[in-house]
């Protein structure tokens, strides 16, 4: 294993955003990052300003149109995307190692989520060489073809969990489908996307692009987020984050009559059903909820276990989950890491306290950790809850942290109709050996991802997205392009007559 390199160490970038291809400090408010494990300041960050914002976009609107962008073709531009990724790659241990300082991860995640960025970048170029159009079957004297352009400048605004993968997640085929990209990181971490953008700037200096091509923008959702998403420039804004942000966006959109793609928040069920392997199950359900400390839209933070399993199971189940190992992130041996942020942290704590006014009996955590080494950090024990009915809101609503609700189901209908009662629809967990069970259930969950005796696990090729309030649009896939792009369809005439209307 790679040693934690000391915090001296730590690939902080100075205090400057990219606005209109220049990397210069932005002229709003200076927020501080905080490393989640030590509460210590990591860096300050100026904020860029709705002025900035609109020079930036105005920029981003040029890049887009410069023939040395707009005149490449696909295999043209994927050479950016696969530079990019080999910078990632170079740069992987520092990213790796930023992105725990600024959210707390555990490095062996972080690690695995910069590979995931480059191999996302990879991936999309190879997509982007071998895409396809399409000549669409004649009805008439003419030949039909149907294609893709760019939509020009596209929004990028990501929440704070997973920085460097979902910006690779929008980034990629943004660029591939030969636009300009305005970034907004999440306030509380900004530090890996402002690193990332320097690589993108040295790949797109290196191959002689302009580097307004992308904007990194930190700053407030209510300011730099809604000025990108109002801005007359922007044709589409993608959007990761929380499902009443989601909301207010789209509302935004629809004014301008611009396309939006919401990936938003979950509330997803684990579902083990009484012939299940126990303990593939009983590990699949606390990597499911537990990694990354619970803050991740997929978390299966509801587990439903049949009836006749349910004591036992969930025995069980409390015995490990006091067992996990609480630390920093820095720490190999760590499986539940601090959280973002110290008001993240409070927020959690604040929802196992009203499960515990509903009723709740707490069989596992349920508290900050007792110790000196956790005093200054944003920690919370994994806790495990029953006890209550699927109507509680602990049940109902998104926690973002590690604690998971247990409840029991006495058959199929009931399982379904339990784990459908959620405004949510963005992912499940199947754990048994019944294939048939577990067709007919994934078919019939609300979710956009259903794993079957398995959890967590993510391929760029497989699309994701969200029903219900978890969101709207696919990302991923050789069609997660597409999203970044308009479609248009030509008509060659071939007939050598003209045509009989006016004669
Ligand atoms: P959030 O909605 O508070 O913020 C997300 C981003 O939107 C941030 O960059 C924020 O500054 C910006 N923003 C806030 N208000 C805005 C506005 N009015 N206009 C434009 N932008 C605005 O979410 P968060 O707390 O950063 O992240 C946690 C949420 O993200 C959870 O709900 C989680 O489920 C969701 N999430 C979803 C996915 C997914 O793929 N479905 C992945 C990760 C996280």
């Amino acid at each position: 294993m790679t040693p934690t390199p000391p915090d001296e160490a730590l690939p902080i970038p100075p205090d400057e955003a990219l606005i209109a291809g220049a990397w210069r400090r932005g002229a709003g408010a200076p927020t501080e990052t905080v490393d989640p494990a030590t509460g210590r300041p990591l860096a300050t960050v100026h904020a860029a300003t709705v002025e900035e914002v609109a020079e930036a976009a105005e920029a981003a609107a040029r890049a887009a149109a410069d023939p040395r962008w707009r005149d490449l073709l696909p295999h043209q531009r994927a050479r950016l995307l696969t530079r990019i990724a080999e910078l990632i790659d170079a740069e992987g241990g520092r990213l790796a190692a930023l992105q725990t300082a600024d959210t707390g991860k555990a490095l062996t995640e972080t690690r695995a989520l910069v590979a995931s960025a480059a191999g996302t970048f990879r991936y999309t170029a190879a997509a982007l060489e071998t895409a396809e159009e399409a000549i669409t079957p004649a009805r008439g004297a003419y030949v039909t073809m149907s294609v893709y352009e760019p939509i020009g400048v596209v929004g990028a605004i990501n929440p704070w969990n997973s920085p460097v993968a979902s910006d690779a997640q929008k980034l990629a085929p943004a660029l591939a489908g030969g636009n300009a990209v305005l970034l907004k990181p999440a306030d509380w971490t900004p530090l890996v996307s402002l690193a990332l953008g320097r690589l993108v700037t040295r790949a797109l200096d290196e191959l002689g692009l302009p580097t307004a091509l992308l904007a990194v923008l930190p700053g407030r959702g209510s300011v730099v987020g809604d000025a990108i998403v109002r801005d007359p420039r922007v044709g589409k804004v993608s959007f990761t984050g929380g499902t009443s942000t989601g909301r207010t966006l789209a509302h935004a959109a629809a004014e301008k009559l611009m396309p939006v793609s919401l990936e938003l928040g979950g509330k997803s069920p684990t579902v083990v059903l009484a012939d299940a392997d126990v303990e593939q199950a009983l590990a699949g359900v606390m990597f499911g909820v537990f990694s990354s400390s619970g803050q991740s839209c997929i978390a299966g933070s509801r587990l439903f276990v049949a009836r006749a399993l349910y004591d036992d199971f969930v025995g069980e189940l409390a015995e490990r989950v006091r067992k996990l190992r609480v630390g920093p992130g820095t720490d190999p041996a760590t499986q539940v890491a601090p959280l973002v942020h110290h008001r993240h942290r409070d927020a959690v704590a604040a929802y196992v306290d009203l499960a515990r006014a509903e009723g709740a009996r707490v069989l596992a955590g349920g508290a900050v950790p007792e110790g000196e080494e956790y005093a200054d950090g944003a920690y919370y024990l994994p806790t495990l809850l029953d006890g209550l009915p699927n109507s509680a809101r602990v049940c109902q609503e998104e926690i973002f942290g590690p604690v998971l609700v247990a409840l029991p189901f006495d058959d199929e209908d009931d399982l379904v109709a339990q784990a459908d009662a959620s405004v949510y629809g963005l992912a499940c967990g199947i754990w048994t050996r019944d294939h048939r069970a577990a067709w007919r259930i994934a078919r019939r969950i609300d979710a956009g991802t259903v794993w079957i005796n398995t959890y967590k696990q993510f391929s760029i090729s497989t699309p994701f997205g969200g029903m219900k309030d978890s969101g709207l649009g696919r990302e991923k896939g050789r069609d997660g392009i597409r999203q970044y792009q308009r479609q248009k369809s030509l008509y060659w005439g071939t007939s050598e007559s003209p045509l009989p209307w006016a004669n």
